[in-house]
Protein backbone atom coordinates (compact mmCIF):
# COMPACT_ATOMS: atom_id res chain seq x y z
CA UNK A 1 0.00 0.00 0.00
CA UNK A 2 1.05 3.47 0.66
CA UNK A 3 4.56 3.57 2.01
CA UNK A 4 5.05 6.74 4.16
CA UNK A 5 8.01 8.43 4.70
CA UNK A 6 8.35 10.22 7.52
CA UNK A 7 9.57 13.63 6.82
CA UNK A 8 10.90 15.86 9.66
CA UNK A 9 10.32 19.38 9.94
CA UNK A 10 11.91 22.37 9.91
CA UNK A 11 9.52 25.24 11.66
CA UNK A 12 10.89 29.01 11.78
CA UNK A 13 8.66 31.06 13.85
CA UNK A 14 9.53 34.87 13.88
CA UNK A 15 8.07 37.39 15.49
CA UNK A 16 8.14 40.95 17.15
CA UNK A 17 9.32 40.81 20.92
CA UNK A 18 6.03 40.38 23.41
CA UNK A 19 4.14 38.67 20.49
CA UNK A 20 3.42 35.64 22.44
CA UNK A 21 5.96 33.10 20.39
CA UNK A 22 8.01 32.15 23.19
CA UNK A 23 4.98 30.63 24.92
CA UNK A 24 3.56 29.57 21.91
CA UNK A 25 6.90 27.18 20.94
CA UNK A 26 7.62 26.42 24.83
CA UNK A 27 3.86 24.57 24.70
CA UNK A 28 4.56 23.16 21.15
CA UNK A 29 7.93 21.41 22.14
CA UNK A 30 6.65 20.55 26.01
CA UNK A 31 3.75 18.54 24.37
CA UNK A 32 5.39 16.86 21.68
CA UNK A 33 8.56 15.26 22.10
CA UNK A 34 9.39 14.87 18.62
CA UNK A 35 9.93 18.62 18.14
CA UNK A 36 13.12 20.05 19.83
CA UNK A 37 14.42 23.45 19.90
CA UNK A 38 17.82 24.70 17.62
CA UNK A 39 20.24 26.15 19.99
CA UNK A 40 21.41 28.71 18.39
CA UNK A 41 24.47 30.77 18.85
CA UNK A 42 24.67 34.25 20.45
CA UNK A 43 27.29 36.83 21.27
CA UNK A 44 25.49 37.87 24.02
CA UNK A 45 26.37 37.72 27.61
CA UNK A 46 24.13 34.72 29.49
CA UNK A 47 21.12 35.39 31.25
CA UNK A 48 20.30 34.41 34.48
CA UNK A 49 19.41 30.39 34.34
CA UNK A 50 20.66 30.61 30.96
CA UNK A 51 22.91 27.26 30.32
CA UNK A 52 25.91 27.33 27.78
CA UNK A 53 24.64 24.44 24.85
CA UNK A 54 21.25 24.50 25.88
CA UNK A 55 19.95 28.23 25.80
CA UNK A 56 22.10 29.29 23.00
CA UNK A 57 25.96 28.66 22.52
CA UNK A 58 27.49 31.72 24.32
CA UNK A 59 30.51 32.73 21.49
CA UNK A 60 32.94 35.45 21.49
CA UNK A 61 32.91 37.90 18.62
CA UNK A 62 35.70 36.30 17.15
CA UNK A 63 34.79 32.95 17.59
CA UNK A 64 31.49 33.57 15.45
CA UNK A 65 33.83 35.39 12.79
CA UNK A 66 35.18 32.49 12.17
CA UNK A 67 32.39 30.33 12.07
CA UNK A 68 30.85 32.89 9.77
CA UNK A 69 33.85 32.35 7.52
CA UNK A 70 33.92 28.67 7.53
CA UNK A 71 30.25 28.79 6.39
CA UNK A 72 28.83 26.89 9.03
CA UNK A 73 25.70 29.29 10.02
CA UNK A 74 22.66 28.23 7.59
CA UNK A 75 21.72 31.94 8.86
CA UNK A 76 23.22 34.61 10.87
CA UNK A 77 21.97 38.01 12.05
CA UNK A 78 22.42 41.11 13.87
CA UNK A 79 19.23 41.24 16.27
CA UNK A 80 19.12 43.76 19.04
CA UNK A 81 22.53 44.86 19.40
CA UNK A 82 23.90 41.17 19.34
CA UNK A 83 24.46 38.49 16.60
CA UNK A 84 22.53 35.46 16.54
CA UNK A 85 22.91 32.09 14.06
CA UNK A 86 21.43 29.17 13.44
CA UNK A 87 24.61 26.40 12.68
CA UNK A 88 24.21 23.80 9.51
CA UNK A 89 25.09 21.28 11.88
CA UNK A 90 22.72 21.76 14.56
CA UNK A 91 19.46 20.72 12.32
CA UNK A 92 21.51 17.80 10.46
CA UNK A 93 22.01 16.18 13.78
CA UNK A 94 18.36 16.65 14.72
CA UNK A 95 17.34 15.62 11.65
CA UNK A 96 19.65 12.08 11.86
CA UNK A 97 17.91 11.70 15.29
CA UNK A 98 14.30 12.12 13.58
CA UNK A 99 13.27 14.84 15.46
CA UNK A 100 11.47 17.87 14.07
CA UNK A 101 13.59 21.43 14.55
CA UNK A 102 11.76 24.54 15.86
CA UNK A 103 14.05 28.01 15.37
CA UNK A 104 13.23 31.41 17.16
CA UNK A 105 14.52 33.29 14.44
CA UNK A 106 13.68 36.66 13.55
CA UNK A 107 12.75 38.28 10.23
CA UNK A 108 15.99 38.24 8.99
CA UNK A 109 17.11 34.90 9.45
CA UNK A 110 14.16 33.37 7.97
CA UNK A 111 14.81 35.31 4.66
CA UNK A 112 18.15 33.57 5.10
CA UNK A 113 16.77 30.49 5.33
CA UNK A 114 14.51 30.79 2.32
CA UNK A 115 17.35 32.03 0.14
CA UNK A 116 19.68 29.55 0.83
CA UNK A 117 17.06 26.56 0.59
CA UNK A 118 15.99 27.96 -2.83
CA UNK A 119 19.34 27.39 -4.14
CA UNK A 120 19.58 23.81 -2.62
CA UNK A 121 18.64 20.93 -4.42
CA UNK A 122 14.84 20.00 -5.24
CA UNK A 123 15.45 17.13 -2.50
CA UNK A 124 17.32 18.62 -0.11
CA UNK A 125 16.60 17.23 3.74
CA UNK A 126 16.31 20.95 4.63
CA UNK A 127 14.51 21.98 1.96
CA UNK A 128 11.74 19.37 1.67
CA UNK A 129 11.21 19.73 5.60
CA UNK A 130 10.80 23.76 5.97
CA UNK A 131 7.82 25.77 6.66
CA UNK A 132 7.53 29.01 8.35
CA UNK A 133 5.26 30.80 10.88
CA UNK A 134 5.12 34.86 11.79
CA UNK A 135 3.28 35.11 14.92
CA UNK A 136 1.44 38.63 15.18
CA UNK A 137 -0.24 40.85 17.94
CA UNK A 138 -3.52 42.03 17.17
CA UNK A 139 -2.23 45.29 16.84
CA UNK A 140 0.59 47.67 18.09
CA UNK A 141 -1.12 49.12 21.06
CA UNK A 142 -1.35 45.66 22.07
CA UNK A 143 1.92 44.83 21.77
CA UNK A 144 2.65 48.52 23.28
CA UNK A 145 0.48 47.03 26.40
CA UNK A 146 1.85 43.81 26.35
CA UNK A 147 5.31 44.94 26.59
CA UNK A 148 4.53 47.34 29.78
CA UNK A 149 2.40 45.03 31.02
CA UNK A 150 5.48 42.47 31.86
CA UNK A 151 7.42 44.90 33.39
CA UNK A 152 10.81 43.65 32.49
CA UNK A 153 12.26 46.44 30.42
CA UNK A 154 13.41 50.00 31.10
CA UNK A 155 11.15 52.63 28.76
CA UNK A 156 13.92 52.99 26.43
CA UNK A 157 14.12 49.53 25.68
CA UNK A 158 10.47 49.17 24.77
CA UNK A 159 10.60 51.97 22.97
CA UNK A 160 13.55 50.60 20.63
CA UNK A 161 11.49 46.93 20.24
CA UNK A 162 8.17 49.11 19.26
CA UNK A 163 10.26 50.59 16.45
CA UNK A 164 11.44 47.36 15.85
CA UNK A 165 7.90 45.42 15.51
CA UNK A 166 6.75 47.99 13.11
CA UNK A 167 9.12 47.15 10.58
CA UNK A 168 9.22 43.43 11.51
CA UNK A 169 5.47 43.26 11.04
CA UNK A 170 5.63 44.67 7.29
CA UNK A 171 7.65 41.35 6.83
CA UNK A 172 4.14 38.89 8.03
CA UNK A 173 3.58 38.21 4.07
CA UNK A 174 6.91 37.07 3.64
CA UNK A 175 5.35 33.42 5.63
CA UNK A 176 3.63 30.48 4.61
CA UNK A 177 1.52 30.90 7.48
CA UNK A 178 0.46 33.27 9.70
CA UNK A 179 -0.96 33.71 13.15
CA UNK A 180 -2.63 36.92 14.41
CA UNK A 181 -2.21 35.94 18.61
CA UNK A 182 -5.53 37.45 20.04
CA UNK A 183 -6.11 34.50 22.08
CA UNK A 184 -3.32 32.38 23.22
CA UNK A 185 -5.29 28.96 23.07
CA UNK A 186 -6.34 29.82 19.67
CA UNK A 187 -3.35 30.43 18.56
CA UNK A 188 -2.10 27.38 20.29
CA UNK A 189 -4.75 25.47 18.53
CA UNK A 190 -3.94 26.99 15.05
CA UNK A 191 -0.40 26.39 15.45
CA UNK A 192 -0.60 22.90 16.12
CA UNK A 193 -2.95 22.31 12.95
CA UNK A 194 0.08 23.96 10.64
CA UNK A 195 2.32 21.03 12.73
CA UNK A 196 -0.20 18.42 12.09
CA UNK A 197 -1.55 19.50 7.88
CA UNK A 198 2.64 19.71 7.56
CA UNK A 199 3.21 15.98 8.67
CA UNK A 200 0.89 14.85 6.30
CA UNK A 201 1.62 16.63 3.35
CA UNK A 202 3.06 14.85 0.19
CA UNK A 203 6.32 15.82 -0.63
CA UNK A 204 7.46 15.52 -4.37
CA UNK A 205 11.20 15.17 -4.17
CA UNK A 206 10.28 14.15 -7.93
CA UNK A 207 8.15 15.38 -10.68
CA UNK A 208 4.78 13.47 -10.30
CA UNK A 209 2.47 12.86 -13.24
P1 LIG B 1 16.97 36.74 23.03
O1 LIG B 1 18.30 37.41 23.11
O2 LIG B 1 15.91 37.50 23.76
O3 LIG B 1 17.04 35.29 23.44
O4 LIG B 1 16.53 36.73 21.49
C1 LIG B 1 16.36 37.93 20.82
C2 LIG B 1 15.88 37.68 19.41
O5 LIG B 1 16.86 36.96 18.66
C3 LIG B 1 14.59 36.86 19.29
O6 LIG B 1 13.66 37.62 18.54
C4 LIG B 1 14.96 35.65 18.52
O7 LIG B 1 13.95 35.30 17.59
C5 LIG B 1 16.22 36.04 17.80
N1 LIG B 1 17.08 34.88 17.59
C6 LIG B 1 17.43 33.93 18.48
N2 LIG B 1 18.22 33.01 17.91
C7 LIG B 1 18.38 33.39 16.61
C8 LIG B 1 19.10 32.84 15.51
O8 LIG B 1 19.75 31.81 15.57
N3 LIG B 1 19.03 33.54 14.35
C9 LIG B 1 18.33 34.69 14.21
N4 LIG B 1 18.32 35.29 13.02
N5 LIG B 1 17.63 35.23 15.23
C10 LIG B 1 17.67 34.59 16.41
Amino acid sequence: MINLERFPLLIAVSAPSGAGKTTLCDRLVAEYDTIIYSVSCTTRTPREGEVDGKSYFFLSDDEFDRRVKAGEFIEHATVHDHRYGTLKQTITDAFREGYDVLMDIDVQGAAQIREYLHAAPADDPMRLAYIDVFIAPPSIEDLQLRLWGRGKDERQVIQRRLIMAGEELKRWREYQYVIVNDRLDESYAALKSIVSAEHHRVRRTKTVR
